[in-house]
């Protein structure tokens, strides 16, 4: 029982050793959500493509409506020519009619460019339904790494919680206390070492009566920091 401030040391190990695999633990469940975003941005965009394409095509089926009515309508014109009782009024439909064959080209035109928009939209589609895809295969494969890693980060870490049991034992009542308080909410940043007669904790100097105590291998805590103190060489 005399070694408690290997004992200190040996904890710190452990601390540290313990904080970094639960630090692990808890960034895999984010590293899944970042994919599940992934994939759901993905699907938004290929929804969004789709909407798009949906809309451009009743843009279309408008636009052929308009064009069949204005077709009717010049077909209907054609039929009055003959019957015209003058030559002006023959002239005025002669000027409808071709008031009316262009603007239904315009719409030809417009129907002929919206259908290019169309088939640009479909290929969108098609690009990010790859996409889709393959976010969901990343999601998959991060979903089942992340799990095979918590299964191994799991062991280890009941693994080092008795390996701290362990070390723990060896502290004596009168420190357990003091350091049983400072790890509730410190964990590994509850220690430090000392090198030459400066804490790694908080970068203070000790004072030589600290370590003549630390070199007589007792527990020393750190008047700026509150860290259990151990020295670097032991
Ligand atoms: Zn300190």
């Amino acid at each position: 029982m005399t070694a408690t401030a290997e004992t200190i040391c040996q904890l710190h190990q452990i601390h540290k050793r313990l904080a970094e695999k639960k630090e692990k633990l808890s960034a895999g469940p984010h590293r899944v959500k970042a994919f599940a975003t992934r994939l759901s941005d993905t699907e938004k965009k290929k929804a969004d493509a789709q909407e798009n394409a949906t809309e451009m095509r009743m843009l279309i089926d408008s636009k052929q409506l308009q064009l069949k009515s204005s077709e009717n309508k010049n077909a209907d014109l054609k039929n009055k020519l003959n019957t015209c009782s003058n030559n002006r009024e023959y002239q005025a439909i002669l000027e409808q009619i071709a008031a009316d064959k262009m603007a239904s080209s315009v719409l030809e035109d417009e129907i002929l460019e919206a259908m290019d928009k169309v088939e640009q939209l479909q290929q969108v589609v098609v690009a990010v339904g790859s996409e889709v895809i393959h976010a969901t295969q990343l999601l998959d494969e991060a979903k089942k790494t992340v799990a095979n890693e918590q299964t191994v980060l799991k062991e280890d870490i009941a693994q080092l919680e008795s390996e701290l049991a362990d070390a723990e034992a060896f502290l004596p009542d009168e420190i357990r206390a003091n350091y049983d308080r400072i790890v509730r909410t410190r964990f590994d940043d509850s220690m430090a070492a000392v090198e030459g007669d400066v804490c790694i904790g908080c970068y203070q100097q000790i004072t030589p009566n600290m370590l003549n105590q630390l070199m007589l291998k007792e527990v020393v805590v750190c008047t700026a920091c509150g860290r259990l103190l151990y020295l670097s060489e032991l």
